[in-house]
């Protein structure tokens, strides 16, 4: 148990907190959360049980989309008369895919210093753990509800040659599903069904496979889906001495190695050496 309360630096502490198991709170956050003047909550009900975990006492107050424009002066009013602020969000860090994004963005242009306090976020969690290609990857958040938006919506995400992670709610997962694999054809992707929870789950397959499996067995909880790049094909050996041996009955040896690396994708050299092995014989 953290109980240590201490004197916050002025500010607006953007903190992050669990998304399920309510272990994954930094300990900085517990401190900041017991040491601000101030908590800004999504929603108070749901914060109230994290602060009960941690025997938290500060006294909270809504933000959110709904009231945001009109409390938010009052807020930025406060914090630059020295009030030392925590945001928090229902789940994970505030502002992705939550509420926030205006109160830091006025907080900075009135000079008050806005702070992160990092910790659980279910994209980098569901992509930590998810095995899809991780050097690069992009937040797409929230497909749109409706399917002409969502076509249009994944569309434009065609060309984007990294992992693609999305937010989603059970009851609309199957058509999400069905819509990405209309939109990038039938690609690998990840379905993973709240993290760090008891019922925590991954399911991988064709994008196509998993909207069948979910038709038959929807999916309840929170769900982050991951879809992996376009594989670049890359052909058999087979397929390359199919290519080679047919090449090689009207073309030299060289003629037939750019040939086949340029149709199949592979290295000239390879295609040149198992070129110069066929013709010989081998
Ligand atoms: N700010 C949060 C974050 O940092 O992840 C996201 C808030 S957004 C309103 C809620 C969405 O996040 C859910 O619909 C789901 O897509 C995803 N999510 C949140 N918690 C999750 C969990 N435990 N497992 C899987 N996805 C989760």
């Amino acid at each position: 148990m953290v109980d240590t309360a201490i004197t916050l630096e002025p500010g607006l502490y953007v903190t992050a907190t669990p998304i399920g198991n309510l272990g994954d709170i930094t300990y900085r956050a517990v401190v900041a959360m017991k040491s601000a003047d101030l908590i800004l909550c999504e929603d108070t009900r749901q914060t109230a049980k994290l602060c009960a975990a941690y025997d938290i006492r500060t006294p909270r107050s809504p933000y959110h989309d709904h009231n945001g424009d009109r409390v938010r002066p009052g807020i930025i009013k406060k914090l630059q008369d020295g009030a030392s602020i925590c945001l928090v969000s229902d789940a994970g860090t505030p502002l992705i895919s939550d509420p926030g994004y205006k109160l830091v963005r006025d907080a900075r242009d009135a000079g008050v210093k806005v702070m992160p306090l990092p910790g659980p976020c279910a994209a980098i969690a569901a992509m930590s753990a998810g095995g899809a290609p991780s050097d690069q990857f992009f937040f797409a958040g929230f497909p749109p509800a409706k399917s002409g938006a969502r076509s249009k919506f994944l569309t434009g995400l065609f060309d984007i040659a990294v992992t693609l992670v999305f937010y989603e709610t059970g009851p609309r997962l199957v058509a999400s599903l069905h819509a990405m694999a209309a939109a990038f054809g039938d690609r690998h992707a990840a379905v993973a069904r709240e993290l760090t929870k008891m019922h925590e789950d991954y399911r991988e397959g064709p994008l196509s496979a998993l909207a069948e499996h979910y038709d038959h067995t929807p999916a309840k909880g929170e769900i982050v889906i991951i879809v992996h790049p376009d594989q670049p094909k890359t052909a058999s050996p087979e397929e390359i001495d199919r290519f080679l041996v047919d090449a090689l009955q009207t073309m030299r040896v060289k003629d037939a190695a750019n040939a086949a690396a340029q149709s199949l994708g592979i290295s000239r050299s390879i295609a040149y050496s198992r070129a110069l092995q066929l013709k010989d014989g081998a």
